[in-house]
């Protein structure tokens, strides 16, 4: 029997297996196909996981900028990882590992059983569910229409992305809104003299269809004399994955709901938060699986990111009622706060106050029709006589 068993084999499941490893728990980890490579692209903020190892970062760019509607200089770097890497990083303890699709749960007297799609059934004293936005152990795939970031990318030479703009080669765009379509430009140079340039859709209920998105890029990349076949990446992600619910599952990463709703980023919080989790289940382990199971539920969502996480959602409403052309005003204004106002807003995940203060100011900078989205109100309409 494993103390813990992990269903989900992706970044935020290895990170959570490393961490419980490194506490000394017997854990396991199932995921159907548990060494297929990963093939996202992932980029985080240097500042949301300092120290991490040389071996997981396979871009580090001198210069990150944004566009509104004119050109910001972040004080902030963003780093691209290297899968490859993280993967070893993170698979380097030891861990149980077992190829199959976790299918159903059931609670007994000292933990539950994981029952596999093909009835092989393991025990544990806590399960853990990290099987991202699929959700299969805690409540199944999120029903209705979500709201969605969508994006479609291709990697190009650098000298093919250099013609949309100098400085591809060593310059992450973060968002690039010129223009007034409903999709914006993002751009890293991968280090390995290849170039990600990905069209995207920050939010929409349901998400932008990602052909749409393809055809705009492909568009974008024909008007700057860009033309050929290139490796694709193809992006949906759900931005209001519903927060944990009762359960002696504990869910993990995306699985969780530890999406930004505004930005759609976890993984930086997932990889942070893994040592945590799994400190609280360890800390907990010999009261019983129950006060283990309720330990890392609580480490996860205290009420400081439970508040938080409803202003972020305030934000991911407002994101999604803005007409072409106001998103660049906005972020024209996200991008003058102070740096330590956008890290509050993107990456401090319990800093209510600071995530409370950063949107204030944003909401007093702003002008009356973008104020009143902001407010959540409709928006105004010139009376016609
Ligand atoms: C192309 C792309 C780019 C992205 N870029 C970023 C980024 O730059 N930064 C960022 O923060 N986020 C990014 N995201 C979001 C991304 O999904 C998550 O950050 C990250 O992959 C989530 O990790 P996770 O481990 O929670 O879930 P996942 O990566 O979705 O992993 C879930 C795992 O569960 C396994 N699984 C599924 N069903 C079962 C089952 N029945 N039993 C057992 N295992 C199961 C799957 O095989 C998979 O290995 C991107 C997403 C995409 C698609």
């Amino acid at each position: 029997m494993a103390d813990v068993l992990i269903a989900g084999g992706g970044p935020a499941g290895w990170a959570l297996a490393r961490a419980c490893a490194r506490r000394g728990l017997a854990t396991t980890v199932v995921d159907p196909a548990p060494h297929r490579p990963w093939r996202n692209t992932y980029g985080v903020w240097s500042d949301e996981l300092p120290g991490l190892p040389a071996e997981v970062i396979a871009a580090a760019p001198p210069a990150t900028v944004a566009f509104g509607t004119r050109e910001h200089r972040l004080d902030r770097g963003y780093l691209v990882l290297d899968n490859e890497g993280l993967r070893s990083w993170l698979t380097g303890e030891r861990v149980r590992v077992v190829t199959g699709q976790a299918a159903a749960v059931e609670p007994g007297r000292h933990g539950a059983t994981v029952v596999l799609a093909d009835n092989r059934r393991l025990a544990a004293a806590v399960v853990v569910d990290a099987s991202g936005a699929s959700r299969v152990l805690s409540g199944g795939r999120p029903r209705g229409a979500r709201a969605e970031q969508t994006a479609y990318g291709l990697v190009l030479p650098a000298a093919d992305a250099e013609r949309l703009g100098p400085g591809a080669a060593d310059t992450a765009v973060f968002m690039d809104w010129r223009g007034d379509g409903p999709s914006f430009r993002y751009q890293l140079p991968l280090g390995d003299g290849s170039v990600l340039v990905e069209e995207t859709s920050l939010a929409s209920r349901p998400g932008l269809p990602v052909d749409d998105l393809a055809r705009r890029l492909r568009t974008r990349l024909a008007a700057a004399g860009v033309r050929g076949r290139f490796v694709e990446e193809r992006v949906r992600i759900v931005l209001d994955v519903p927060l944990p619910g009762r359960g002696a599952v504990v869910p993990f990463g995306v699985a969780a709901g530890l999406v930004h709703p505004a930005t759609g980023y976890s993984l930086a919080t997932s990889l942070r938060l893994a040592p945590a989790v799994a400190a609280a289940i360890a800390g907990a382990f010999e009261a019983g699986p129950p006060a283990a199971a309720r330990a890392a539920k609580r480490t996860l969502w205290t009420p400081e990111a439970r508040a938080v996480h409803s202003l972020r959602r305030h934000g991911l409403h407002a994101l999604r009622g803005m007409p072409p052309g106001e998103p660049a005003r906005f972020f024209d204004l996200f991008f003058t706060l102070p740096p330590a106002a956008q890290r509050a807003f993107t990456s401090g995940r319990d800093d209510l106050p600071g995530t409370a203060a950063a949107m204030a100011r944003l909401f007093r900078a702003a002008p009356p029709g973008l104020r009143a989205r902001l407010a959540g109100l409709p928006p105004v309409r010139k009376a016609h006589s």
